[in-house]
C-alpha cells in the first residue's frame, strides 16, 4: 500500500518530467500541505469529480450526495452515457483495482464490460 505522500512525491516526479500540466487553482490547493486534487467518481451519477483527496475518505458527490469512490490518476472517465464502461469501471473498483499510476508492473486494464470478471479472476491477490 503506497501512501499518500508517496503518490504526491511520485506526482511532482511526473510534473518535473514535464509530462503533467499543472493549472493555477491545482498549486494553490496544495500550498500548506500535501493535499492535491485526484479523480473521484460517482458511479451512481456516472460523473468524476477531481477534488483534494480527504483523510476520511468521505467525499460526496455534489450531485447525488452519494459517497465517491478514489480514483487513481490512470483513471479516465467514460462518457456519461457509455452505461457498460461504467458499469466496467465500477465493477474494477469495487475488486479493488483504483487505477493508480505505476512505472513499473504496469497493469493493462480490460476494454470491454465482458472481459472485466475474467481480469478480476486473473488478477487478484
Ligand atoms: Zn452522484
Amino acid at each position: 500500500m503506497t501512501t499518500r505522500e508517496e503518490k504526491y512525491r511520485r506526482m511532482q516526479l511526473r510534473k518535473d518530467m514535464g509530462n503533467r500540466k499543472v493549472t493555477e487553482d491545482q498549486l494553490k490547493v496544495r500550498v500548506g500541505g500535501p493535499r492535491y486534487l485526484g479523480a473521484h467518481a460517482c458511479f451512481k451519477c456516472r460523473k468524476s469529480f477531481k477534488m483534494a483527496y480527504r483523510d476520511d475518505r468521505k467525499n460526496k458527490c455534489p450531485q447525488c450526495k452519494r459517497p465517491l469512490a478514489e480514483m487513481g490518476r490512470a483513471f479516465r472517465a467514460p462518457k456519461i452515457n457509455d452505461v457498460k464502461q461504467w458499469k466496467k469501471v465500477e465493477k474494477l473498483r469495487m475488486a479493488g483495482f483504483r487505477f493508480a499510476t505505476r512505472t513499473s508492473n504496469k497493469i493493462t486494464y480490460p476494454y470491454s464490460l465482458q472481459d472485466v470478471d475474467t481480469f478480476i479472476k486473473t488478477h487478484k491477490g
